[in-house]
C-alpha cells in the first residue's frame, strides 16, 4: 500500500531534522546541549515560529516548553488548537549563550534548515512569534506596527505564502498590556485561516 502523503512528509521531516543535528554550520552547536529541530504535524496547516530555544527547550530538545510554552500552549488551547495540530520551530535551532539575541551569521546559517521545514510542511499559514522571526522575512517591519498583521509575499519563490506577526509570547508575558494585544491578535487565528481558505 502507497504511504499516505502525512507519512511521506514526517519521514522527510524526520530525516531534514536528522541532517540538521548532523550537519548545521552554525557556530551556536559549540555551546548548546543539542539542537532544537521544531515539534509537531507534518502537515500543520500553521506553522508557528520562534526565535530561538531557551534553557529548557536546550536540555529536552523541544521547543517553548517553559514558561512562555505554557502560555502558547494556553492561547492554542483558546482557539481550539493543541501541538499535534501545529509545527512549531525556531529561526535559530540551537540555543545562544545566556539566551543572548541570536546573530545575523546564526539567523543565516540556520535559514536553510528553517526554509526546507516550510517546503516540506508547505502551511497555509505562517505566524512569526517576536521580532527577530518576522524581521527575517520581512527586514524593514516594527514588530510595535506589524502585530496582529496578515502580510503576504513570495515565499519560496513562486509561490505565495500569508504570514500573519505576533508578539513574542515570552515578551508579552509580564507585561499586561502586551500580554493582552497577544491574546487578542492569537484569537484572530482562525479567521485569518478561513480568510486564505476562501481564497480571499
Ligand atoms: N523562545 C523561543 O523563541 N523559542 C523557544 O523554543 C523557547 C522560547
Amino acid at each position: 500500500m502507497h504511504d499516505s502523503i502525512l507519512e511521506i512528509k514526517q519521514k522527510l521531516l524526520s530525516d531534514l531534522n536528522d541532517r540538521m543535528v548532523e550537519e548545521c554550520p552554525c557556530t551556536l552547536r559549540d555551546s548548546a546541549t543539542r539542537a532544537v529541530p521544531g515539534e509537531g504535524s507534518a502537515n500543520a496547516r500553521v506553522l508557528l515560529i520562534g526565535e530561538a530555544p531557551g534553557k529548557n527547550e536546550d536540555l529536552q530538545g523541544v521547543p517553548f516548553v517553559g514558561a512562555a510554552g505554557t502560555f502558547l500552549d494556553e492561547m492554542l488551547a483558546s482557539i481550539g488548537l493543541s501541538r499535534k495540530d501545529i509545527y512549531i520551530t525556531n529561526i535559530v535551532k540551537y540555543r545562544p549563550p545566556n539566551n543572548r539575541d541570536p546573530l545575523p551569521q546564526e539567523i543565516e546559517d540556520c535559514a536553510k534548515w528553517l526554509h526546507e521545514q516550510i517546503g516540506i510542511i508547505d502551511p497555509l499559514l505562517i505566524v512569526t512569534l517576536g521580532r527577530h522571526a518576522m524581521n527575517h522575512f520581512f527586514p524593514d517591519k516594527k514588530i510595535s506596527e506589524a502585530h496582529g498583521n496578515e502580510f503576504r509575499r513570495e515565499f519560496p519563490i513562486g509561490r505565495s505564502q500569508v504570514f500573519y506577526t505576533l508578539y513574542h509570547p515570552a515578551a508579552a508575558l509580564y507585561n499586561g498590556g502586551m500580554r493582552d494585544t497577544l491574546k487578542k491578535d492569537f484569537s484572530r487565528i482562525p479567521t485569518v485561516l478561513k480568510r486564505i481558505q476562501n481564497g480571499e
